[in-house]
């Protein structure tokens, strides 16, 4: 099997970074898979070079070796960096046009917003532009999402049913811009990369089903799931890259062993009742396994 780290570039790795890789490399050592390292690099806006030398600098430090993919930020081009494969999204996009089953839409997030019920968790896009037959470029390109339920069987949290279509109605896999969106970007990376174990935050359990649906249309089989617990801070939200939160890099940088920071993210995620200084080997056994 394979499964696969893959940060988004937004800022440098936190705790709940650490949290994840000891779940992702020990879950992979439960189910005898390899470990493959993709640079997710689509959002163009807040990716930085000096991020991606981070991540690697992190798994390297923190005793992370990934099996396949991308291990330094001179591989240029690499298979597993989002930025360098823009060729290969669009071919799957014009696959998608041929078929029918994506479409332009040009309304702006403000007018969608206008249209949704109070206390809406997420917006859905009730497919205004559906049948506009606006161009592509310089459109948001969305997706016609099957009007089904998905059901699939988490390997941590068990049976789950979503429905996208009315969750979030007809998602983007490409913005006005032309940058690609996470989940059209991963979905054709898991399938090309041949990843059929997916171990992530529960943060992501609801994206799920609508990967899923991309993958059956494009005629693949999804992978298996595992979504795990994060890290949430003081005020019960998630650690967040973006929120500033304290980065690895600079504990690194302050002297502090890569043991203790893993022994913290141990703590912090309630794993441990201490913040006693291990090994990712160790907290893999021990904590993970
Ligand atoms: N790039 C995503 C993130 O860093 C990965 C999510 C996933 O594993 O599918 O949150």
């Amino acid at each position: 099997m394979i499964t696969r780290f893959a940060p988004s570039l937004t800022g440098y790795l936190h705790l709940g970074h650490v949290l994840h890789m000891l779940y992702v490399w020990g879950v992979a050592r439960r189910f005898d898979a390899r470990v493959l390292c993709r640079i997710e690099d689509h959002d163009r806006s807040r990716a930085r070079p000096e991020y991606e030398t981070a991540v690697f600098q992190t798994l390297e430090w923190l005793g992370f070796i990934p099996d396949l993919g991308i291990i330094s930020a001179d591989e240029k081009p690499s298979d597993f960096r989002q930025s360098d494969n823009a060729g290969y999204y669009q071919s799957v996009l014009e696959e998608l046009q041929r078929r029918g089953l994506v479409y332009g839409c040009g309304c702006t997030r403000k007018q969608i917003a206008e249209t949704q019920p109070d206390g809406a968790e997420e917006l859905c896009y009730s497919g205004t532009c559906a049948e506009k037959g606006l161009p592509l470029e310089g459109h948001t390109v969305r997706f016609r999402t099957p009007a089904k339920e998905t059901v699939f069987e988490d390997l941590k949290l068990g049976k789950q049913c979503q429905l996208p279509w009315l969750q979030c109605g007809d998602f983007s896999l490409r913005d006005r811009q032309g940058q690609w969106t996470y989940q059209f970007a991963c979905v054709c990376d898991d399938i090309r990369h041949g990843v059929d174990l997916v171990i992530r935050g529960e943060d992501i359990l609801f994206s799920t089903a609508r990967q899923i649906q991309l993958f059956q249309t494009l005629e693949a089989a999804p992978p298996r799931h595992y979504h795990h617990p994060l890290i949430y801070d003081a005020a019960g939200t998630k650690l967040s890259k973006r929120q500033r939160s304290e980065s690895i890099t600079q504990l690194r940088e302050s002297g502090i062993a890569p043991e203790a920071v893993i022994g913290r993210a141990l703590r912090e995620a309630g794993l441990s009742p201490t913040d006693t200084p291990v090994t990712a080997e160790q907290a893999i056994h021990k904590y993970i396994i």
